[in-house]
């Protein structure tokens, strides 16, 4: 799994019962064996491995039937929407309009669960995030907003099991992937997952990320950490780092995001799935300048199964979401930047991948027959992916004032969107 393949979902380590641990959390962040595994037990988590194998088409009629609407960059669907949660304290509190904490919490109040797995912060190590089962609405609101470096929620599949009671899951869509796959034999480890729900997926960073944030400012040490946000206050939120001193570091996300081309986890560019096409109901940031504009959190929402559009029915008859019906054309164009990096940009690389000898994650389809322009465009990407990647890059970033270097990347990143508009949007719908 040295080959990029590992998406770290957690699963192998969940199962492991303590064969396999993750290593160097802080740095490489894979997964490692410690002990040999019985046959039944490596077969088990061989099967549960979404990174190298994951039968798209398979799934989507196994989960959703063969008459669901679908669209091969979205995945099956029921509807889409535009909206937010209606009570503002979890609207402002959340990554964007709410949507999945109102949705565990509404869950848990009408007692269709008895808890939420979800991804917090660690008490004891601030830094790093930590899945838990949540089971009380404060719960739910601490875990709330978009955690972007490496996280691995299926470690706690042995919780999981345990648990004593209905669960819904939130995941990304290698984790839920995995999840799929183990719901499709029965493995016990799943049997409380009732729901399950999970952000659309970008991609996530090493926690080299954080440590560089920090450097930036001068501190030296990430254990100086006291809270961590990544999206902390009115959205799109800031990036934030209270440290035991007192002291406050804090930088807009769209600047933060300058942090992505020299921490991205190179296995989130092999991820095809943008809107987490396995969830019940998936949410994503609703990008477009009509709803950025009005500075508050406004989600896109898929609902994909019939439990989950029940769950939005039912909400929106007792109030507590906003929700505006879009069609599937308008949810592809709010996110062709996205879209096109992950149904386009993915295929190519693994095919530059394939051409390199590398192997690549089999998810069984194949989306082909790009312009010459769209693999030019990917080859210079991948190759600024590369060089932005190496210690001597990190270290000159570290040099320039956050601020400035933030305000940078969002004017480059506005101009090669503009420069790139044509290409990625062509033939989009
Ligand atoms: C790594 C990552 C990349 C993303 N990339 C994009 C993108 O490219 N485009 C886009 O439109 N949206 C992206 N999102 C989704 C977006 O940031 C919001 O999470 C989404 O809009 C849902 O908002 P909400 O207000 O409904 O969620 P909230 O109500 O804030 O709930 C978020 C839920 O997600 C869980 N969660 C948070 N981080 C993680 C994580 N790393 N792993 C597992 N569970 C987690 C939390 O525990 C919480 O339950 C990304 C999210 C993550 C975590």
């Amino acid at each position: 799994m040295r080959s990029n393949l590992c998406n770290r979902c957690g699963s192998c380590v969940g199962l492991s019962g303590g064969a396999i641990v993750f290593e160097d959390k802080t740095g490489k962040y894979l997964p490692s064996l410690y002990r040999e595994l019985d046959t039944h037990k490596a077969d088990r988590i061989w099967h549960a491995c979404a990174g190298k194998e994951f039968d798209f088409p398979k799934y989507n009629e196994t989960i959703y039937g063969k008459d669901s609407k679908f669209h091969q960059y979205t995945g099956a669907y029921k509807n889409i929407y535009i909206g937010y949660s209606n009570d503002k304290k979890i609207r402002k509190n959340s990554a964007s309009g709410g949507i999945i904490s109102s949705v565990l919490i509404w869950l848990l109040e009408n007692n269709k669960i008895d808890g939420a797995v979800v991804l917090g912060m660690s008490e004891t190590e601030p830094w790093m995030n930590e899945p838990f089962i949540a089971t009380t609405k404060e719960e739910i609101l601490a875990a709330a907003q978009s955690k972007y470096t490496i996280s691995s929620v299926n470690e706690i599949l042995p919780k999981i099991e345990k648990f004593n009671g209905k669960l819904a899951y939130v995941g990304l869509p290698g984790q839920v992937q995995s999840i799929r796959k183990l719901q499709a034999v029965n493995d016990v480890s799943v049997k409380n997952i009732e729901y399950i729900f999970g952000p659309f997926y970008g991609n996530t960073l090493h926690f080299s990320s954080v440590i560089s944030f920090l450097r930036s400012y001068g501190v030296k040490n990430y254990r100086q950490i006291n809270k961590l946000y990544f999206r902390y206050g009115e959205w799109p939120g800031n990036m934030r780092a209270e440290l035991k001193t007192g002291r406050v570091i804090e930088l807009p996300k769209f600047h933060a995001n300058y942090l992505i081309p020299f921490h991205i986890l190179k296995n989130s560019l092999l991820c095809t799935d943008l809107s987490n096409e396995f969830t019940d109901i998936s949410g994503g940031d609703a990008w477009a300048p009509v709803y950025e504009e009005r500075g508050k959190g406004f989600s896109i929402v898929f609902s994909r199964s019939d439990k989950g559009q029940q769950i939005l029915d039912e909400m929106l008859q007792d109030g507590w979401l906003t929700l505006d019906p879009i069609d599937v054309n308008e949810a592809i164009t709010i996110h062709s930047h996205g879209y096109d990096l992950k149904k386009r940009g993915a295929f190519i690389r693994m095919k530059f991948r394939k051409w390199l000898g590398k192997e690549n994650p089999d998810y069984g389809y194949i989306i082909k027959g790009f312009s010459v322009s769209r693999y030019i465009m990917e080859f210079l990407t991948d190759a600024l992916f590369v060089v932005l990647g190496t210690k001597p890059a990190r270290f000159l970033v570290e040099k320039i004032p956050p601020h400035t270097i933030g305000k940078i990347f969002e004017k480059a990143r506005t101009i090669w969107k503009k420069s790139t508009h044509k290409t990625k949007r062509q033939n989009l719908n």
